[in-house]
């Protein structure tokens, strides 16, 4: 097995987190390799039926803007601003994310953002991204791995540090475990996930309304779409894997067709593949991972999906992996790349983060298959917009500050958004309608019980 050549930082992983690692840390004067099993996407066609559209929001975007990346990234950008209710009947009702014009978040493609992330690390001159390289044992004690091509050749790496961002089924989390250096706790969803497409009309146009983000909210399940450039929209079902209706049961174009149309028959008339593309796509796992600690020796840590994949339902995960890597090469500045003190110090200021937005990204599947549809869930909602109208320093709808505001860490949102959540079921007790609710009594409410939550 040839030896590498001398010393370096090694990122285990060439998708979103690791990519935007690689080249903040070399915009750091780090010398930077990564590893990536699969072969380069630039040179390949995007993958079917894996999560091919994301969306993006504030703090996924901070962090990019930290690296100087959005010039390339914001053509690929669709603005979404809110999501569109279809109804069972084929009504439709909007609600806001927001309320200010800023307040959107935006689908991209996977595909390209991951794509312009490799585009712009490679085109770094102290980054080298070798693709076909299948890491398959780490040694955390001596920053050493060994990676596999696609004919079975290995070789073995050595680095000052290894930074794993290889995902949820991350190899490198799965050696510390196996040699007892971190616990890892894997929750999984009694759902899973299946992706489908809406095509463009004839004329190229999207067949929805495309600044909004679809859901067919079903109680136990539920379909989303999130518009493409194209004039397509990429859904996504999630429904549990057994029971019924369960993915199990839905096995020939008939059966899926008759589900559809029971349960989404507006989306049906819009998708013409659709059992052809739902009997061939795969049906995803979806979990949660709790890892500790992160890292190991001084030589070896886990960040984004590989130390603390949540479920999609906040959309926050590459978000989150995002901030991961930005809030990194800070504790590089400021430690002077010195790891074995730096490691401890990141986890400790990411950990409450990671561990609280994957909370909330777990309540909000409820949010957004069922609660979303109660008059309850809409009427706190309008009072939650008042309250940060007339107070906007000391009350923030919870999603607003998950999504819109990057500089409250998503444990302080959880924390604040417990606290309001309270308040607003008490305001909205017995009440059908904002204009029952004393606004001026519910303002100084607020202001009475909340300005000790604020972190100034
Ligand atoms: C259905 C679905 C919808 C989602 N929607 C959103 C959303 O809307 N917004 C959002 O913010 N997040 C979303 N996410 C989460 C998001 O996809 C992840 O959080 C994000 O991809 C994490 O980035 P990562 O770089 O840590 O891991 P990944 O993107 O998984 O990248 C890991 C990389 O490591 C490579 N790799 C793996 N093993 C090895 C190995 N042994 N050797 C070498 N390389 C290896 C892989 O090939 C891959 O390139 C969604 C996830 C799913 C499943």
């Amino acid at each position: 097995m040839p030896e590498s050549g001398p010393p370096l930082t090694l990122v285990l992983g060439g998708g979103l987190a690791g990519a935007l690692l690689a080249l903040l840390l070399a915009q750091r004067g780090l010398r930077v390799q990564v590893l990536e099993r699969r072969a380069d996407p630039r040179q390949q066609v995007q993958e079917r039926g894996r999560s091919i559209n994301l969306a993006l929001a504030a703090r996924g975007i901070d962090a990019l803007e930290f690296a100087g990346l959005m010039p390339a990234v914001r053509p690929l950008m669709m603005p979404m601003r809110g999501r569109q209710l279809h109804e069972t009947d084929g009504s439709q009702r909007f609600l806001s994310y927001g309320q200010r014009p800023e307040e959107e978040i935006y689908a991209i493609s996977r595909h390209a953002l991951n794509c312009a992330l490799l585009d712009a690390a490679t085109a770094h001159p102290d980054v080298t991204v070798r693709f076909g390289q299948r890491c398959v044992e780490v040694d955390p004690i001596t920053g050493t791995l060994v990676t596999e091509d696609e004919h079975g050749r290995r070789r073995r790496e050595q680095a000052d540090v290894v930074l794993a961002c290889d995902g949820a089924g991350s190899v490198a989390r799965r050696t510390m475990v196996e040699q007892g250096l971190c616990d890892a706790h894997e929750d999984w969803l009694p759902h899973g996930y299946l992706e489908l497409t809406i095509p463009a009309d004839a004329d190229g146009r999207h067949r929805l309304a495309p600044e909004a983000l679809h859901i067919w909210p079903r109680g136990g399940h539920m379909l989303i779409a999130l518009p493409n450039p194209d004039g397509s929209f990429t859904c996504t079902l999630f429904l549990p894997h057994d029971g019924q209706p369960g993915f199990a049961q839905l096995r020939d174009p008939g059966t899926v067709e008759t589900f559809f149309r029971d349960q989404f028959p507006d989306a049906l008339a819009l998708m013409p593949a659709l059992a052809e593309e739902f009997l061939a796509n795969p049906v995803g796992r979806l979990g949660t991972v709790r890892t500790r600690p992160w890292h190991a020796g001084g030589r070896l840590l886990l960040l984004g999906d590989a130390a603390h994949a949540i479920v999609p339902f906040h959309g926050q995960g590459m978000n989150c992996a995002f901030e991961d890597c930005r809030d990194l090469a800070r504790c590089v500045e400021t430690h002077a790349g010195d790891w074995p003190t730096l490691l401890p110090v990141f986890e400790a200021q990411r950990r409450p983060s990671a561990e609280a937005i994957a909370d909330m990204a777990l309540e909000n599947y409820v949010e957004m298959r069922d609660t979303v549809r109660d008059p309850g869930f809409a009427l706190k909602k309008a009072l939650a917009f008042e309250l940060e109208r007339a107070l906007p320093e000391l009350f923030i709808p919870r999603y607003s500050m998950v999504m819109f505001h990057p500089e409250i860490s998503y444990a302080e949102a959880q924390r604040r958004g417990a606290r309001q959540d309270r308040l607003l079921d008490e305001l909205t007790a017995g009440h059908q309608a904002l204009e029952e609710i004393d606004l001026a009594q519910a303002v100084r409410r607020v202001r009475r019980q909340l300005a000790d939550t604020v972190d100034r």
